[in-house]
């Protein structure tokens, strides 16, 4: 799913997601205190825009809705066609990239963006870094902290999934994939290994010539995860350094069953003066309400 530059509602949002949230543009901005609408004296919200597509940007969202003084947006990029209904508004689809993302933000008065995307997500990341710097709206970075391995790990390193899939046949013969849906086609070359490959609906692109598809979403329970790997024979999971609990528990399940993991490291997130990165959505949230004081 795609939309323009001024999105889509979606459902679960509120269906007035483009609607501008005050009257003119930041290049006009009148301050909002001062703004006072049809609000009864009270000054209009504040937009805040959530770049999502987390369980940590639902959350986010959930706290931010709970403000009176806060206009919430999610924006989702319409990869999944039956997201989980979120509070506050919402518009799906990307927005034509860095540019049209900075006239958005200033078309819709935008106080604050906060970046709470998936840590792989690295291109809607670092657009959302050049289009708030151009734009001169605070950027929160919302980084869920990686995972680490602890005693009884049997963890290897990948620089990326091309890179994974290179070392699959090395570690393992029967494989649980489990990178999500749009890059399982840098496995469709490995024929020397079977594959399990979980995702949320059917992934984009070829697949490996020999695979059984389960489509299902987290988050999952250790118990589920230990049966998942034995029933199989797993021999090798295949994961992303997603971090966070939701998917934590296909790693535990294979320690106690002493299944090598195969983990392809994070790409580079964006740094610089406007961006304040914190670990959790209550840290978000806490730090958007600084910024909106601002
Ligand atoms: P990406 O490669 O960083 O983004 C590609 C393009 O998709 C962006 O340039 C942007 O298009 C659009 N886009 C991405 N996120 C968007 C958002 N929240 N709102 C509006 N447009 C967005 O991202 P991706 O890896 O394809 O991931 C897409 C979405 O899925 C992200 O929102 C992410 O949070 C979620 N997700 C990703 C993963 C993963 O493993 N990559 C896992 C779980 C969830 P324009 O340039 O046109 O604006």
């Amino acid at each position: 799913m795609s939309a323009g530059p001024g999105g889509a509602a979606a459902p679960g949002g509120s269906g007035d997601a483009d609607r501008a949230p005050s009257a003119g543009g930041r290049s006009g901005a009148t301050p909002a205190s001062s703004d006072v609408g049809d609000r009864g004296g009270l000054p209009s919200p504040r937009c805040v825009l959530v770049l999502g597509g987390t369980a940590e940007a639902r959350e986010l969202a959930s706290l931010l809705h709970a403000r009176p003084d806060l206009r919430v947006v999610t924006s989702l990029a319409g990869r999944v066609a039956a997201p989980r209904a979120l509070p506050g508004e919402v518009r799906v689809g990307g927005f034509g990239g860095t540019d049209q993302l900075a006239a958005w933000v200033v078309e819709h008065d935008v106080a604050v963006v906060v970046d709470a995307t998936h840590p792989f997500a690295a291109g809607i990341s670092r657009n959302a870094a050049e289009a708030c710097g151009a734009a001169g709206v605070p950027l929160v970075a919302l980084r869920r902290p990686g995972w680490t391995a602890g005693p009884g790990d049997d963890w290897h390193d990948a620089t990326d999934l091309a890179d994974a899939a290179r070392r699959v046949a090395g570690l393992g013969r029967r494989v649980l994939l489990a990178i999500g849906r749009q890059e399982v086609g840098a496995f469709a070359g490995v024929d020397d290994a079977w594959f399990l490959v979980r995702a949320i609906e059917t992934p984009d692109g070829p697949l490996p010539p020999r695979h059984e598809l389960l489509l299902d979403r987290g988050p999952y329970a250790l118990q589920d995860e230990r049966e998942l790997l034995a029933e199989h024979r797993i021999d090798l999971v295949v994961t992303k350094d997603s971090g966070g609990d939701a998917t934590r528990a296909k790693l535990d399940a294979a320690r106690e069953r002493g299944v090598p993991v195969l983990v392809v490291r994070r790409p580079p997130a964006p740094e610089g003066p406007g961006i304040e990165v914190v670990d959790a959505a209550p840290a978000a949230a806490a730090a958007v309400a600084a910024a909106v004081m601002r």
